[in-house]
């Protein structure tokens, strides 16, 4: 069975997907957050 269609939709899937960023913790270095979305996406916060 190709497990690659599901792959590849589920890619597709990504695209319009919106983030929904939470916060992790906090980042000792630049002194600010870590925000992350559920699909992987991490971003600094201010
Ligand atoms: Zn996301």
């Amino acid at each position: 069975m190709p497990l690659l269609s599901d792959a590849s939709r589920h890619t597709r899937r990504r695209v319009l997907h919106v983030h929904r960023f939470r916060r992790l913790g906090d980042d000792p270095f630049s002194g600010g957050s870590h925000y992350g979305c559920r699909c992987g996406v991490v971003r600094a916060g201010f």
